[in-house]
């Protein structure tokens, strides 16, 4: 039986509210970006089924904020150990569902189950304090309890990590999750639920709401008092109509929204290493990364080896069904996905963009886009102010590193950067000018589960990963203990 086949109930995928497999009257498919075929049916839950896996979280909370940390951090380590087992099959499905190259898959299921595992750990680390007294009778103690009831929002980009690595924190904390996974993915966060379950992860403590139109189930997550904590990963206009609804009953909040990453390269960079930065940095996943660079700002004196060496590399990249052996770049997530790429090459070729490769839909069909390097972009174009996520290498030249700052600072967003140099002053300086969360020195991929990860500006809120990202599932309690 392959893992989707263990997930349908009748034909169906069904949904996890309160330990039981709900499987309701509307469903939507689930659609392999590759080849345009239906893999599963899904169920279609609504505003009603929300409430029910919100009071599900909330009665099955009683029980888990009163495990032992040690009890949390075992079952966390079953459910690690599940994954693990079943690591070829989860990765098949993302690759299936979300259309990521194999390798790729596998490296997520890698990276999605190493915050189960951190999480496992530092469950045993959470402390609070005791602090110096305003009184010789008093004791002033601060305790760290678990928020409540947290709903974790998540994209499609990455099926399995983001979910991991907001409900492993958050369970190791002590609080409990509802899941809505995006409607392209669900599939892998069901998988998720159900070996978490066989793990002996208790009832309730995570709950999965599926639903092919989020409104009505992010109105409840959003305005239900008993949820104490939105965590979301998403777009930025979506994650600001979220942060509106949560107003209302002050929750806590986790944004990791949109970016528009800069990669610099400076005269003085090594020319090889930055083009391998480059590649990792923009190519991953197709360009559908938050932290997948936008803009490459490249100096006078490197720009035409780089961009020349660039391209080249970019035009040999293999495009295919990321089940075939040698794939690096899959299809892209719809046919929406492959518009907008195409929207920005088109914008930028018209404002006088040098298209060195690609520029259009790959011949493969269905939503592949060509891997595609523009030089002479400039600030005017759509590239310089959105985020492409496509396979999409914009250039833009600098003089000198005020300018690149400057560039590379010139908007809304500032989740990631990266540059490329050598000079040791140089390192520090703008390392400390660039007002981004996450800084790539020299190096291309930064994602790990060991280092805060997150955003400054329309970027978001909060961070993920680390102890930092175990104490946003905490709240602070000051007790004072008189009369003594
Ligand atoms: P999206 O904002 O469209 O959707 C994200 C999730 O929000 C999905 O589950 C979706 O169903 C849900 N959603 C949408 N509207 C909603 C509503 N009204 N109420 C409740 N839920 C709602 O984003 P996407 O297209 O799935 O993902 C791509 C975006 O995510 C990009 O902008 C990317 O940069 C960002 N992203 C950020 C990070 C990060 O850590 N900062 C990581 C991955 C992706």
């Amino acid at each position: 039986m392959t893992l989707i086949d263990s997930l349908l109930i009748d034909g169906t995928a069904a949904a996890l509210v309160g330990g039981r497999w709900h499987s309701g009257s509307a469903r939507f498919p689930v659609i392999n970006p590759a080849t345009g075929e239906t893999l599963a049916q899904v169920v279609d839950l609504g505003a009603d089924e929300a409430r029910e896996a919100v009071a599900a979280a909330h009665a099955a909370g009683a029980d888990w904020k009163k495990t032992t940390a040690k009890e949390r951090a075992s079952l966390l380590r079953a459910w690690f150990e599940c994954i693990l087992a079943h690591s070829e099959a989860l990765a098949e499905l993302m690759t299936l569902e979300q259309g990521k190259p194999l390798a790729e898959s596998r490296a997520e299921v890698v990276y999605g189950a190493s915050f189960i595992e951190f999480f496992a750990e530092e469950a045993k680390r959470m402390a609070g304090e005791t602090l110096p007294s305003h009184g010789a009778d008093k004791r002033l103690l601060v305790l760290r309890e678990p928020v409540g009831v947290v709903a974790a929002i998540t994209p499609w980009n990455f099926p399995m990590a983001m979910i991991t690595r907001k409900c492993a924190p958050a369970i190791a904390a002590g609080c409990t999750v509802v899941i809505k996974p995006a409607e392209a993915t669900p599939l892998t966060a069901l998988a998720l639920a159900r070996l978490a379950l066989e793990a002996g992860i208790p009832e309730g403590v995570i709950n999965v709401v599926t639903a092919a139109s989020p409104a009505a189930v992010g109105e409840v997550l959003t305005t239900d008092s008993r949820v104490r904590k939105v965590s979301f990963t998403g777009s930025t206009p979506v994650g600001k109509a979220l942060l509106a609804q949560c107003a209302s009953t002050v929750k806590k909040t986790a944004m990791e929204l949109g970016g528009n990453a800069p990669f610099i390269v400076f005269d003085d960079a090594d020319l090889d290493a930055a083009v391998d930065g480059a590649i990792a940095s923009k190519y991953r996943n197709a360009g559908q990364t938050c932290v997948c660079t936008n803009r490459f700002l490249v100096q006078d004196g490197i720009h035409d080896a780089f961009v020349e060496a660039l391209a080249e590399r970019v035009a040999s990249l293999q495009v295919g069904d990321g089940r075939e052996p040698g794939t690096v770049i899959g299809p892209l997530i719809n046919q929406a996905a492959v518009d907008k790429v195409q929207r920005h090459v088109d914008d930028a070729v018209a404002k006088g963009g040098r298209l060195l490769c690609g520029g259009h839909p790959h011949p493969l069909g269905h939503s592949f886009y060509a891997p595609t390097v523009i030089a002479d972009v400039t600030t005017e174009m759509c590239v310089a102010q959105e985020e492409t996520f496509g396979p999409l290498a914009s250039v833009f030249r600098f003089r000198d590193e005020e300018e690149a700052i400057a560039m590379a600072n010139d908007t809304p967003f500032g989740l990631a950067a990266y540059f490329y140099a050598r000079d040791y002053r140089r390192i520090w300086h703008v390392m400390e000018r660039l007002q981004y969360g996450m800084v790539g020195v020299n190096e291309g991929l930064i994602s790990t589960e060991l280092a805060p990860f997150g955003g400054v500006k329309e970027s978001g809120l909060g961070r993920e990963g680390s102890h930092h990202g175990l104490e946003e599932f905490t709240e602070l309690k000051y007790v004072c203990v008189g009369g003594l």
